[in-house]
């Protein structure tokens, strides 16, 4: 009798380990992006459009600077799951987010600080909330205690005041149907300085700087929308930066899978010599014709900013004519900027070359094309 599959999801994540992990940049870049190969063995199913959900862990020096700080034994046995117990390094590595204080931190410690000008100081900011997000913001516990000076907690009551660990999600950057016992990803990771310590995401951090030994727990976060359409359907996907990625599971699926659609892809980021993310991937799609035509935007190649909505009205023509023939259009990456000026660049596109008015060029756009018909599609974060 074969034994039922575990389905793994964010309360019973699969314990992955990271095969590979490869910078996407070259010398000289501003950007950190990685190419992260996780192995699920095949226990971790998954569809092109899905995201993979990653509990991520602190990296070893922002435990050792915390536990260091308040002078507390790294050993310590603190209460787990199942009534056992865990040294305070491993619950603070696995269970808490220590790269970014949290606001009853800030609140616990007040009666704490010595009486004088910073206690009163804390106190004030205590009682206005957007000043206390302002300053939990930018700090890590470490930075709250060097400001908060004489400050001195036990293990149970900072175990008390750091909030619980959460997943964040990446977009899946590779196909199960050719590779169904991995999973890729494209992560960026969100690197700073702040009150004179360097500090970085705790997630892109982890990914980025993860010890090779240590399990990640993962699960397969399945999409409500962002679907590939039929094989013979042409496809049209945006995805400058970390964008790029449910675009390469795309083009994976749609060529292992013979697909007769066109693909179109549009990407772009600071410089084409540093940041072109697998350059060689890409124009080896174009070569063999699994890619029918790809447009680049690097905005920091040339005086003048150039993004992919710059490429995207320089083939208005074309775009409608794709889009009125019946193409999807997918969008993905940041949801800020990027994907508002592409919703622009196509209400543009659809007064250019369609001929409409700007309140019908919305209406096509925002009613039509994304509502009723469902062809165009976002993955924006
Ligand atoms: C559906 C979906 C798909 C996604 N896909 C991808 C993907 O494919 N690739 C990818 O890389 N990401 C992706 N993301 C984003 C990802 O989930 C994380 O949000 C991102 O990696 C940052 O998480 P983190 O844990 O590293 O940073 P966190 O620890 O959560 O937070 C770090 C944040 O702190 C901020 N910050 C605080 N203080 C400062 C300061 N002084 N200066 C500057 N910044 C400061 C930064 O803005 C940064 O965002 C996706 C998100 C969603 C929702």
């Amino acid at each position: 009798m074969s034994a039922t599959p575990a389905v793994y999801n964010r309360n019973n994540p699969y314990m992955a380990s990271i095969k590979e992990n490869r910078l996407l940049n070259k010398a000289g870049s501003e950007k950190d992006t990685r190419h992260i190969v996780v192995d699920t063995a095949g226990h971790v199913p998954y569809h092109v459009g899905d995201s993979l959900g990653v509990i991520p862990r602190n990296v070893p020096a922002v435990v050792a600077d915390l536990i260091g700080k308040l002078k507390l034994d790294p050993e310590t046995p603190v209460p787990a799951a199942n009534n056992t117990t865990v040294t305070l390094k491993e619950a603070l590595s696995s269970q808490y987010i220590l790269n970014r204080a949290s606001k009853k931190f800030v609140k616990g410690i007040v009666d704490k600080i010595p009486a004088g000008e910073k206690k009163e100081e804390i106190a004030a900011l205590i009682a206005n909330e957007p000043a206390l997000d302002e300053y939990v913001f930018s700090r890590d516990y470490v930075d709250v205690l060097n400001d908060c000076a004489g400050v001195e907690l036990n293990v149970t009551e900072l175990l008390g005041l750091v909030n619980k660990v959460a997943p964040r999600l990446y977009s899946i950057a590779s196909s199960s149907v050719v590779y169904p016992n991995e999973v890729h990803l494209t992560v960026a990771v969100v690197k700073y300085e702040s009150h004179g310590r360097p500090k970085m995401g705790i997630a892109s951090g982890y990914l980025g700087y993860h010890s090779e030994a240590i399990l990640t727990p993962v699960y397969t976060q399945p999409t409500r929308h962002f679907h590939l359409p039929a094989l013979d359907k042409n496809i049209i996907m945006v995805g400058p930066g970390t964008g790029i990625a449910p675009f390469r599971a795309f083009l994976q699926e749609r060529k292992a899978t013979g697909a007769t659609g066109k693909n179109w892809l549009y990407f772009g980021d600071q410089r084409r010599a540093t940041d072109y993310l697998y350059e060689e991937e890409l124009e080896g799609a174009v070569k063999e014709g699994s890619l029918h035509q790809l447009d680049l935007a690097f905005s920091r190649d040339q005086a003048e900013k150039i993004y992919v909505q710059t490429r995207m009205m320089e083939k208005s023509a074309e775009m409608w004519k794709w889009i009125q023939e019946g193409a999807y259009f997918y969008v993905c990456g940041d949801a800020k900027r990027m994907a508002r000026d592409v919703h622009q660049a196509l209400i543009e596109i659809a007064k250019k070359e369609g001929g409409l008015s700007q309140e019908a060029a919305e209406n096509y756009i925002n009613v039509t094309f994304t509502k009723e018909e469902k062809r165009y599609l976002k993955d924006v974060y």
